[in-house]
């Protein structure tokens, strides 16, 4: 039984897992950089640990110093969270190695999922219908131009290999495809250290829809329903939704069973997540699994019930999931906002440096995942995710008005972030009528709306605050006059 885990992350998602530790009576072990010293998951853990510098590779990537802290601590177990080494299946194997308990997926299943061109293969086994494309890794660009031809343009240039939107690319005529062979493997080898390159056809107008996956270590395996995270910036995600409004019943059904059978398929435990695209029409393809913790998977908490860091406990200590998939339910509406700290018009750049401030949104329904307090510091040398922001709600217009609301409530002084842009989309039609598709902000002007709304809002703050400053000033003056009357009541009182 697991007794003490060490987290090998930082920020939110490591405030997430010691939140679960503690209520499950497990110690918890954190581990930070020169930079994270003054962090909340370092105060909030048991221990603590210094790994080394700022950059990921000397602290939170250095695989080697994370096992001398586990060994150290006496932690028996080690949450990798999401990032960092999380899908990493060389510090997995480590920790088999060092019989310490990896939260996540055997080293073998992991290495399969970690190549988007093995797993896809193995999908095609298992009769799971995948996006067409290369029948194998290309070997050189004269291979991946044959395969372009054949599937016709456009098409996708895929690192098998990466992750997070990175190490992909559209191309739409040979002379693109060329160009752009050596700048995506270079990606490649510059992100994860290798480059395999697959091409796939590029479809459009299409959701992201994934899938929660849980198999235990006897073979039971659920899905605990989908997400819908097509509204994505570069391939990235910016706001996720359960239930997804292109799911009903009959098909949350079918494509669940597929879930079941793509992570046999694999031979995966614990939890994970299939990934799949909608095409307009209807149908489905497999894209990927993701071998860990997912950063949208409170949405899947608020709408099942479940803590699903617990149930990723239970399964590492070798426990039978303890429901059946007959058992889950799924309640209400839940949407998650990525609260990332970057300037929306400059073109998403990071937005970094002290906070001085900050106000944290809450009430019924609201949950918000957060490394922030007032006076932390936002970070060059990590992602820009500040805090997750969910909702839930009886009805999905709940659940979308207590998101504007809980937007509007959140104060971040001194960074830039993506919380304008989120009301903006929150409020257009097209997302309140489901209309969804991973090209939405450009497909609906988005950006551009964006200017507007904020133009609008600033010249309401001018007319409204002038008509406050008037109705301030006459408060003063009644205070002045006031304040006379009580001091000569008072002077009657006490003469
Ligand atoms: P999710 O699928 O959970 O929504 P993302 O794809 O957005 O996750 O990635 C989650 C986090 O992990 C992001 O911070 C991203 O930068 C990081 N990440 C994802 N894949 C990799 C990878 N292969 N190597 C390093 N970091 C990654
Ligand atoms: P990552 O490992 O970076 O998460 P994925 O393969 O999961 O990469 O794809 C990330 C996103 O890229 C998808 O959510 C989708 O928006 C887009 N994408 C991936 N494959 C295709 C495709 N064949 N056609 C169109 N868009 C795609
Ligand atoms: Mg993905």
């Amino acid at each position: 039984m697991i007794k003490k885990v060490l987290i090998a992350n930082r920020g939110e998602i490591a405030l997430r897992v010691i939140k679960t530790c503690k209520a499950l009576g497990i110690k918890t072990v954190a581990v930070y950089s020169d930079e994270d010293y003054n962090s909340l998951h370092v105060k909030h853990a048991n221990e603590a640990y210094h790994i080394g510098k700022a950059a990921p590779k000397e602290s939170y990537l250095n695989q080697e110093k994370i096992m001398q802290v586990i060994l150290a601590s006496g932690a028996d177990a080690v949450h990798p969270g999401y990032g960092f080494l999380s899908e990493n299946s060389d510090f997995a194997k480590l920790c088999e190695d060092n019989k310490v308990n990896f939260i996540g997926p055997t080293s073998e299943s992991m290495d399969l999922c970690g190549d988007k061109m093995r797993c896809k293969s193995a999908m095609l086994k298992a009769k799971i219908p995948t996006i067409p494309g290369s029948p194998d890794l290309v070997k050189d660009v004269e291979e991946a131009l044959n395969i372009a031809n054949k599937i016709g343009y456009p098409v996708l240039l895929k690192s098998v290999y990466g992750g997070g939107g990175r190490g992909i690319r559209l191309v739409t005529n040979d002379k693109e495809l060329r160009d752009a062979y050596d700048t995506v493997t270079g990606e490649s080898i510059a992100a994860f250290g290798k480059s395999a390159m697959l091409v796939e056809k590029f479809l459009e107008k299409i959701r992201h829809i994934e899938y929660q996956l849980a198999r235990d270590k006897h073979g039971n395996a659920v899905h605990i329903f989908e997400r819908e995270c097509s509204i994505q910036r570069r391939n990235q995600k910016l706001i996720e939704q359960t239930p997804s409004p292109a799911v009903d019943q009959k098909t949350r059904e079918k494509i669940g069973e597929l879930v079941v059978k793509a992570a046999e398929a694999v031979g995966y435990t614990n939890l994970g997540t299939a990934e799949f695209l909608r095409a307009d029409n209807g149908e489905f393809y497999f894209i990927e699994i993701n071998a860990r913790l997912q950063v949208e998977h409170p949405i899947t908490e608020l709408v099942s019930g479940l803590d699903l860091v617990k149930l990723q406990i239970d399964i590492a200590n070798g426990e039978p999931i303890p429901f059946q998939q007959k058992d889950l339910r799924m309640n209400g509406y839940a949407i998650e906002c990525r609260i990332n700290a970057e300037d929306t018009f400059l073109d998403f750049a990071p937005s970094t440096g002290p906070v001085p401030d900050v106000s944290i949104p809450s009430g019924p329904g609201v949950r918000c995942d957060t490394y922030l307090y007032s006076g932390c510091t936002v970070s060059p040398y990590y992602d820009s995710l500040m805090a997750k922001l969910c909702t839930w709600g009886q009805s999905f217009e709940e659940s979308r008005t207590r998101m504007l609301n809980a937007l509007d409530d959140f104060y971040i002084q001194g960074v830039e972030t993506s919380i304008p842009l989120y009301k903006t989309i929150l409020k257009t039609d097209e997302y309140k009528k489901g209309n969804l598709s991973t090209d939405f902000l450009k497909r609906y002007g988005i950006i551009e709306k964006l200017e507007k709304d904020i133009k609008d809002e600033k010249s309401a703050n001018k007319e409204s605050a002038l008509a406050a400053a008037i109705m301030h000033s006459e408060y003063l003056k009644s205070r002045v006059k006031n304040s006379s009357n009580s001091s000569s009541s008072w002077k009657n009182k006490l003469g």
